[in-house]
């Protein structure tokens, strides 16, 4: 399994699972699968509403708390609450966060940042994330300046249809990483049936989805596909055992279209702003 390795030192996976739009039930049935099949990244959020189901999961699973990587997501409506983060923490029944998120940038981010950064302090989480921070140019520099403690990565749409390229010269500037969501167009058909990828596929006895997912790795994006089905999250994590060529990538990096499946914008995101529902009344 590769790793990457963050600005303070940490290492993450470079590959996981995603549970964005899964019931409680759905989200601890996929993440135990996961982890017994040796995935050691998990990707939630605040806002997802099944973070006990992924701490039941964890626990479930009997792998130690330690092996895992853990990411979650402050959503705005807590971004100014004192117990954001311990709220957060007794959902997920562990005692820390190895990388928390700020999930969007509506306009109180900046004190959504200061909760985590005093989180952070505390021994509660141990990297900072921002995420959908590319809806606005120069909002990801603004950020970084911003900080008494740097982020160490983005979380943001990503693949070979959008690749951020633009954003990713940012973050080579800023030593920080991507974690790409949608990594696979949200399973958009069209995408993952690119002829390209089931020539890759045949040369190197892969299905489509894993070309995909290793076209990510190669790029040093971290990938957090969404599965509820066994056989496809154990494919998407087998991805380790082979390497595209360089033409490969570049034929693959030919595919950039500039299409986004989600099209948020400043004032889509302060929409954001009213939703706050109350995270602990979940499964
Ligand atoms: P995705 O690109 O991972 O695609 C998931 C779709 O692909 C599903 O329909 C699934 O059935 C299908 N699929 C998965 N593996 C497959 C395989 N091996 N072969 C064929 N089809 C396969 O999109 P997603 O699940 O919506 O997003 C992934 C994760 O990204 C989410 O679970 C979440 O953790 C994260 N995310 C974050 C944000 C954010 O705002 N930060 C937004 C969206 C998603």
């Amino acid at each position: 399994m590769e790793s990457f390795t963050l600005n303070n030192g940490y290492q993450m996976p470079m590959a996981g699972i995603g549970v964005f739009t899964f019931t409680p039930p759905e989200a601890q049935a996929a993440i135990e699968s996961a982890l017994r099949d040796g995935i050691r990244l998990i990707d939630t959020a605040n806002a997802y509403q099944n973070e006990k189901a992924t701490g039941r999961a964890m626990k479930a699973s009997g792998v130690a708390r330690e092996e895992i990587f853990l990411v979650t997501k402050l959503w705005p409506s807590v971004y100014e609450r004192e117990s954001a983060v311990d709220d957060t923490l007794r959902r997920l029944d562990t005692d820390y966060i190895d990388l928390l998120f700020l999930h969007q940038p509506t306009s109180n981010w900046q004190a959504g940042y200061r909760t985590i950064e005093k989180a952070v302090r505390e021994g509660k989480v141990r990297s900072i994330g921002i995420s959908n921070f590319d809806v606005k140019p120069g909002l990801v520099e603004e950020a970084v300046a911003f900080a008494e403690l740097k982020p160490q990565m983005v979380q943001v749409e990503a693949h070979p249809y959008y690749p951020q390229t633009e954003l990713k010269k940012i973050l080579a500037e800023t030593g920080m990483g991507l974690m790409a969501w949608y990594p696979l167009g949200h399973g958009d058909k069209s995408l993952i049936a690119e002829p390209l990828f089931t020539e890759l596929g045949k040369k190197y006895g892969k299905t489509n989805a894993q070309i995909i997912l290793r076209w990510h790795v190669q790029a040093g994006n971290v990938v957090i596909p969404g599965s509820r089905n066994p056989v496809h999250i154990h494919e998407n994590f087998d991805i380790f055992d082979f390497t595209l060529t360089a033409e490969e990538m570049a034929r693959i990096a030919a595919l950039d279209k500039q299409q986004r499946y989600y099209n948020g914008t400043p004032e889509s995101v302060e929409g954001f702003l009213g939703w706050a529902p109350d995270f602990d009344a979940q499964e």
